[in-house]
């Protein structure tokens, strides 16, 4: 049997409608700032995504565009504003920054009560600790996609490929939580077939086209690919070589349309959390 598709599309139209929900019933509505600096058209695309989610979802949103040439002081400056401002409930700084940008002083910066992506050591240091509040978005949008499936991780197997603080690191942690018995891979791991065909739930997040052939995947495990890599063709692809892993996997999530738009459902649930917290 071909594996089941999860489709996370799907699942995120769900998730932002609920947020439009709730966020009909709130007497002030959430607000979001995005700051994008330098001309990167991929981080334009990104953005442009988020401020159509706000729209979807009723959340008030900003765009900060700007120049390439922004000094360090002005962009501390910008995000020190957004902190003090009571109609912003997250602020998002789009990533990579320009070279010559300290990326962890802004990180550093942004209040932890609005820093919705939860990059912050601060709320990373909450979720080591098992303790409620913001969750990286795309590791939590992996979790709703298991929950949606009644995929319970509790006992099994799981391996995820990559070890970045914003995937693979709160991946583990959060599979962990749920009690999955975690290895995470990495670059110096040394027989990375023989860890992926351990796998109950196999988890790449590691950003190499075709890196999970079938013959690393275990006879009906749960496939999550969270890389967006570009194939000859200029086309959306993940680690995962879909054709092969349909038929071992019993799941599969297809790129595009499996985690990425997961990722941005999380978000805005985060500003609604965030919203919340600031009684609104
Ligand atoms: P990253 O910071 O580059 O981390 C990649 C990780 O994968 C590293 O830990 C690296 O190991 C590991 N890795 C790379 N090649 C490997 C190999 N051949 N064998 C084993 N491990 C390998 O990337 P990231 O930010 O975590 O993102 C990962 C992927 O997910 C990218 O494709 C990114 O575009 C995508 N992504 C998607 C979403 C979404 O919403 N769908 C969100 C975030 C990221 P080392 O630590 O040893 O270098």
């Amino acid at each position: 049997m071909p594996a089941v598709r999860m489709d996370g599309k799907a699942l995120a139209a769900k998730i932002k409608e609920q947020v439009r929900r709730e966020v009909e019933k709130m007497e002030r509505r959430p607000g979001l700032a995005v700051i994008l600096v330098g001309d990167n058209p991929a981080a334009r695309t990104y953005a442009g995504g988020k401020k159509r989610d706000c729209e979807q979802c009723g959340v008030y949103s900003e765009e900060y565009l700007l120049p390439g040439g922004t000094s360090q002081e002005e962009l501390l400056e910008l995000v020190s504003d957004l902190n003090e401002r009571e109609d912003i409930d997250g602020i998002l700084v789009q990533h990579p920054l320009p070279e010559g940008l300290n990326e962890k002083e802004v990180l550093l910066a942004i209040r932890p009560d609005k820093d919705i992506d939860c990059f912050h050591p601060f709320n990373m240091g909450r979720l080591t600790l098992g303790e409620p509040g913001f969750r990286p978005c795309t590791p939590a949008g992996v979790m709703r996609l298991l929950e949606e499936y009644g995929i319970d991780p509790a006992g099994k197997r799981c391996v995820i490929v990559g070890r970045s603080n914003i995937v693979g690191k709160p991946q583990a942690l959060m599979m962990m939580e749920k009690n999955a018995t975690v290895t995470v891979c990495h670059t110096k791991t040394r027989d990375l077939k023989a860890e992926c065909r351990q796998a109950e739930i196999l988890i790449s997040a590691a950003g190499q086209l075709g890196l999970i052939s079938g013959d690393m995947i275990r006879e009906g495990a749960v496939v999550i690919d969270v890389a967006t890599n570009r194939d000859g063709q200029g086309r959306l692809r993940g680690d995962v070589v879909e054709a092969e892993a349909e038929a071992k996997a019993a799941y599969l999530t297809p790129v595009p349309g499996g985690v990425g738009p997961m990722t941005r459902a999380m978000l805005m649930e985060n500003t609604l959390l965030a919203a919340r917290r600031h009684g609104k």
